[in-house]
């Protein structure tokens, strides 16, 4: 009202897109089914799974894709790899195989501009697709 002195517009949401399911699932207002979570990352199971065993790594913090991993910190990425193995691990599939796909831009028909990390078996996988 009057007498309000104009404030400063708020910085932009770079770090956490209001509009991303998966920042969305970082913050709880969006459900999943959350198989692994540390200070770095979470995982949980696709919502459409392809395999037996279709988990989703991602980073809390945003970047849109694989392409934007240096923005990440270190420990971050390393993060990242480590609970790829980890919930492999825990879902019984690290001995007899699995694979780790990132889908980075339209050629690679990215979907969710998150990055995320596709941990997929439990099943004898395609030579040739995910
Ligand atoms: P992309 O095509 O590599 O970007 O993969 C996106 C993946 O996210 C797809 O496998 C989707 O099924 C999955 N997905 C989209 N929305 C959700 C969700 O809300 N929860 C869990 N998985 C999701």
């Amino acid at each position: 009202g009057p007498g309000l002195v104009a404030q400063a517009p708020p910085p932009a949401a770079k770090e956490a897109p209001v509009d991303c399911i998966f920042c969305r699932i970082v913050a709880g207002k969006a459900p999943s089914k959350k198989v692994y979570e540390d200070q770095y990352v979470l995982a949980f199971w696709d919502i459409r799974p392809r395999a037996k065993v279709h988990l989703l790594v991602i980073p809390k913090q945003h970047v849109a894709s694989l392409k934007e991993l240096d923005e990440l910190p270190v420990e971050t990425r390393a993060a990242l790899l480590s609970a790829c193995v980890r919930v492999a691990k825990d879902q019984g599939i690290l001995d007899k195989g699995f694979r780790v796909i990132t889908n980075a831009g339209k050629d690679a028909s990215q979907s969710v501009f998150h990055l995320h990390f596709h941990v997929v078996g439990g099943e004898q996988l395609r030579e040739d697709a995910i």
